[in-house]
């Protein structure tokens, strides 16, 4: 009686990546081992509990997606794209772990690793803003994570504070990659072609994607530049009062360094955040990661030892 969700969706053609949608493909588990504890988070279109594998008494984060809603809401593409992204890039110090996927009549289950701390956006919002030791760690352990998904041909397409996750020893975990897009290699900074609707996170939305319905690897950099912005201002780089006069400040460029910005944080920003995609720092026509990683304001960061290194306290 298992419901697949690619036979339910009224538009299979949503699904260019695979039309494998029934999530066994990771087998053993099912949904009666796991005790469901509380609710740790909740998306648009999943609920996350912390649960309980029975046997051992391990604690994992379980997303549970409504198959109905999903293809109510035409986003039964998203599991099959979260699953095969996590399954590239698993494992990974500094990508959500996917352990197991299994499903039941109604829902879809992604069993993965517990980020015990949560949010990085709570620790924004506590602070408003971190010391500069810890935006640098941050932002340098966030690049590791971009160069070796964007090394695997996957963009992520929704960076942003909400989906950088801290584990229990607060190493920072990029998580949600319901909106990414998987491409096979990424040799450029070429655009993936055009997508229909809008992805993303207004305060984080790339130009390209704006103006062109574009995004590309240099995407993911943008979205870089405007939180390492956001860690040291307080806020990010272009917020207006709607969506739509934010869009336009991201058009324009229209955002300003405040007084008192350290002078390498701001050439950083500076040449990350580039309406061109191709002229950002990181893209590949710019050096690629290796340039980035070069840049003055990561000067003493450790990037082979980074996770090995007792992260600075969060002030
Ligand atoms: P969105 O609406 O941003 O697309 P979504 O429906 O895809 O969200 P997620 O972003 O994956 O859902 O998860 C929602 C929230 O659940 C996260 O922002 C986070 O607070 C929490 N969460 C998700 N995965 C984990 C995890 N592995 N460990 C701890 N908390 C998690």
């Amino acid at each position: 009686n298992s419901l697949q969700l690619g036979k339910l969706s009224s538009q299979p053609t949503q699904i260019p990546e695979q039309n494998d949608l029934n999530l066994t493909h990771l087998k053993g588990r099912c949904p009666e081992d796991f005790d469901l504890l509380s609710i740790i988070g909740e998306g648009s279109y999943a609920t996350v509990y912390l649960g309980k594998y029975k046997t051992s008494g391990k604690l994992y984060a379980v997303k549970v997606l409504d198959k109905r809603h999903m293809v109510r809401e035409g986003k039964a593409k998203y599991a099959a794209v979260e699953k095969e992204a996590l399954r590239k890039l698993s494992p990974h110090p500094y990508i959500v772990r996917l352990y197991y996927t299994f499903q039941d009549t109604y829902k879809l289950y992604f069993v993965l690793g517990y980020a015990k701390n949560g949010e990085l956006l709570y620790y924004i919002r506590k602070l408003g803003s971190f010391g500069l030791d810890c935006v640098k760690f941050y932002s340098a352990e966030l690049i590791l994570a971009m160069e070796y998904m964007h090394s695997k041909g996957i963009v992520h397409r929704d960076i942003k504070p909400e989906n950088l996750l801290l584990c229990e020893n607060m190493h920072l975990i990029l998580a949600d990659f319901g909106t990414a897009k998987i491409i096979s290699l990424v040799q450029d900074d070429s655009p993936l072609g055009r997508v229909s609707s809008f992805v993303g996170t207004a305060d984080y939305v790339s130009p390209e994607l704006l103006n062109y319905k574009r995004t590309s690897i240099s995407s993911d950099l943008w979205a870089l530049g405007c939180i390492i912005y956001q860690l040291i201002a307080g806020w990010p780089p272009f917020r207006g009062g709607t969506d739509y006069l934010t869009f336009q400040k991201v058009s324009n460029l229209d955002y300003t360094i405040p007084d008192g910005f350290p002078e390498e944080a701001a050439d950083l920003i500076k040449q990350i955040l580039v309406l061109d995609p191709q002229q950002r720092l990181g893209s590949n026509s710019r050096g690629g990661y290796e340039n980035l990683k070069g840049h003055i304001f990561f000067e003493e960061v450790l990037w082979e030892q980074l996770h090995e290194t007792t992260p600075p306290e969060l002030k």
